[in-house]
């Protein structure tokens, strides 16, 4: 299976399309581009991204008018706009046409990275750790939903995988119960689901964590939930 996570480069200025292009790739991503709007009007209308940098100025279909006809059919892929220097009304224009987010020309790679990775967080925490990833001591395999602690294999159940999926995809942020119950369980919380979440929280602890009691990878932040902390 692949899960590279694939990227359309929609650029007309062959200089900046090939730097992204060779850079996107350096880190992984399976990256497709388009040079023109026409191009990547139908790029889009055939294939799936897990998201697009779309410039403003381009010849035959400007990024305005594909970012606004690509959400007005529907499609919710994550799309960073890349604006020109200055333009400030134009990058308000973007987010209000249903861009995710900007960046301004010219930007440095690392900023677009850490902007992209930002999104794909958002977005699907799945996407932005992958399927196998270290979670503080411990290995995790979520396709086969099982973790490796001290080389025992201890198999863990789907919602575990998806709250330490969570969390690996959020390090150094502390969660609310709130956010957890509605990004692991996709649904909004209403009182009574608190519990849940604690006992999920737990029960995973029981798993994972040398001594429950004092947990080192979940901990619990007193009044506001937990945090994932990676050194
Ligand atoms: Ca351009």
């Amino acid at each position: 299976m692949n899960d590279r996570i694939s990227i359309l480069v929609v650029e007309d200025e062959p200089k900046i399309r090939i730097g992204l292009i060779d850079f996107l790739e350096f880190h992984d991503f399976t990256v497709t581009e388009a040079t023109d709007g026409l191009q990547a009007e139908r790029t889009v209308a055939e294939n799936s991204f897990d998201l697009i940098l779309l410039d403003l100025m381009l010849p035959k279909i400007s990024g305005e008018q594909l970012c606004r006809q690509w959400r007005q059919s529907g499609l919710n892929t994550p799309i960073i706009m890349l604006t020109a220097k200055g333009l400030e009304k134009e990058k308000i224009t973007g987010l209000n046409l249903g861009a995710d987010d900007y960046i301004t020309k010219p930007f440095s790679l690392e900023e677009l990275l850490a902007r992209i990775n930002a999104i794909l967080r958002r977005t699907d925490p799945a996407k932005s750790v992958g399927q196998k990833f270290a979670f503080g001591p411990i290995k995790v395999d979520i396709a086969s939903l099982k973790v490796t602690i001290n080389d025992k294999h201890i198999p863990i159940s789907k919602h575990q995988g998806q709250l330490i999926q969570f969390f690996a995809a959020n390090p150094s942020r502390v969660i609310s119960r709130d956010e957890l119950y509605e990004k692991v369980w996709g649904e909004q919380m209403d009182g009574i689901e608190t519990r849940t979440v604690d006992m999920h929280i737990a029960k995973l602890r029981s798993t994972i964590e040398q001594n429950p009691a004092e947990p080192t990878i979940i901990k619990t932040v007193r009044g506001a939930g937990y945090i994932y902390e990676t050194d």
